[in-house]
């Protein structure tokens, strides 16, 4: 038998305004996004922005349904838009903020493995790390660098191959 031990690495910041300027523009951009999130039933609104090489942002936000697994999370509405839009310019970062009246945020939200199986098919497609910044209103922001930080068992299909 032997152990094994994997390490991943974050930033975290106080607050938004501790990061760059193109970083916390991006930030607001996905505060933005919020308005537009449909979450009538968890009422648990998500926001995201896409900044593509090109400088354009594109914007996602939850999109929910009356039946539940229809529904879609902000990063996928975000990624495959971008996908389906402009897949010639690579996403260079991604920043995802969470609202809702129910109780107070104060940690970033995660994205969920779906998300992040879309995001490592997306740094794979465009052969680029995509920089994440993870942020809660009131709270701390984390920034994350590539996939491998958040996911580092993913799936590929390599792993097919004995
Ligand atoms: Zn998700």
């Amino acid at each position: 038998m032997t152990n094994h031990e994997i390490k991943i690495a974050f930033e975290e910041y106080d607050s938004i305004k501790e990061l760059d300027k193109t970083d916390y523009e991006l930030c607001l951009e996905a505060a933005n996004a919020l308005k537009n999130s449909h979450s009538p039933y968890s009422k648990f609104r998500v926001g995201a922005a896409l900044r593509l090489q090109s400088g354009k942002i594109i914007y996602g936000s939850n999109q929910e349904n009356v039946a539940y697994p229809s529904g879609l999370c902000a990063e996928r509405v975000a990624l495959f838009y971008w996908g389906a839009n402009h897949p010639d310019d690579p996403v260079e970062s991604m920043a995802v903020t969470a609202q809702t009246d129910e109780f107070a945020l104060t940690k970033p939200v995660t994205s969920c493995g779906s998300c992040l199986q879309v995001l490592a098919e997306v740094e794979k497609k465009q052969n680029k790390p995509i920089k994440i910044i993870l942020y809660a209103q009131q709270g701390p922001v984390w920034v994350i660098k590539g996939i491998e930080n958040q996911l580092p068992f993913l799936f590929f299909e390599d792993r097919l191959n004995a």
